[in-house]
């Protein structure tokens, strides 16, 4: 049985907009989730014994049971146990480049790959629609991470409708390498300071949600204009997370006074943010004055551009 080499890359929020509760306890949500080049590399090996391991050269990445890549696997293997059984278990190295506990979807994106991976490694030929709903089950971001591109994601996050493809606009992303926030958290406090003016379990909800389709933003993706994209960014998170966390605030006013800069936003409950720049040459010279202004290399830096694929196999 041969290993397969998969490229698994990130994700930006082009809007994040937190509609209300819904019954299941999860919030109703109308994002527009975006890949980006920057990626991981996840290898899965065929292993002798029936057995997952999970390997990883990030010092913040567990390798255990709790590391969503291993739960992938893990559900391939209850789910196809004749195969894990007959064809043995599976070894899953993770190369990281994307900033862990970002916003970026890092773990979401490790685990479809290893859904995609191990539907080829045991030859089971699911399609990509079979593939997202298993992911829906290990976490919201995980379809969208399967067939990536550009897409419209309501209800958690995990209902998916394709948008035209965005490729080759060019995005500078910065970090805090120690700077984590917690995804609930942020969701919590959202509820806890403008849960009074959400809608509550009602038919309502989906149609608010839905009303994304229509959206400014929408129409600016059509026409690929990534001025107007850039201007119409969205993210309801910003007015938790910017509050309480200075340095992501700084570095958001920074981009937005650099020149060649189009638009800014954090991605998802952030801490990373994220600038629309015109070009390749200003994403380069936006990177070096970001870099001048704050030295302090716990601030990763990365140029990075959108794409139209999410998991595929690595060159
Ligand atoms: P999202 O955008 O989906 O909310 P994120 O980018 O904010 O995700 P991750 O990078 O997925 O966050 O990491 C969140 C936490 O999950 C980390 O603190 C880490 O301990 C844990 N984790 C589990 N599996 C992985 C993985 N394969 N890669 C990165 N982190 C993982």
């Amino acid at each position: 049985m041969r290993s397969y080499s998969l490229i698994a890359p990130a994700k930006i929020n082009l809007y994040l907009e937190i509609i209300g509760d819904r019954s299941d306890g999860y919030h109703e949500l109308a994002m527009i989730l975006q890949s980006i080049d920057l990626a991981d590399q996840i290898d899965i090996h065929p292993a002798s014994t029936e057995t997952i391991r999970v390997y990883c050269n990030h010092p913040q990445v567990p390798t255990d049971n709790s590391n969503l890549a291993y739960r992938a696997a893990a559900l391939m293997a209850t789910k196809f146990a004749d195969a894990f059984k007959n064809l043995g278990g599976i070894d899953i190295t993770i190369k990281k480049r994307i900033p862990v506990a970002a916003g970026l979807a890092g773990g979401s994106t490790n685990a479809a790959a290893v859904l995609v991976g191990i539907d080829l490694l045991w030859n089971l030929g699911l399609t990509f629609a079979e593939l997202e709903e298993l992911g829906a089950t290990l976490g919201s971001d995980v379809p969208f991470c399967i067939s990536g591109g550009t897409a419209i994601a309501t209800g958690r996050g995990e209902q998916l409708s394709p948008l035209p493809s965005l490729d080759h606009i060019h995005i500078v992303l910065a970090k805090y390498r120690s700077l984590e926030v917690s995804t609930p958290w942020a969701y919590n406090t959202y509820r806890q300071e403008f849960g009074s003016t959400y809608i509550r379990d009602t038919a309502n909800l989906a149609d608010r949600a839905n009303a994304v389709h229509s959206g400014e933003i929408v129409k600016a993706i059509v026409n690929k204009n990534a001025a107007e994209i850039a201007q119409k960014l969205h993210n309801d998170l910003e007015r938790i997370v910017l509050p309480a966390y200075p340095q992501v605030l700084h570095l958001r006013e920074l981009f937005a006074t650099q020149p060649g800069v189009l638009g800014t936003m954090m991605s998802g409950s952030g801490p990373s943010v994220f600038a629309i720049v015109e070009s390749a040459e200003q994403a380069e010279i936006v990177k070096l004055k970001i870099r001048e202004a704050i030295p302090d290399q716990d601030l990763e830096l990365f140029v990075t551009r959108t794409i139209t694929h999410g998991i595929k196999i690595a060159p």
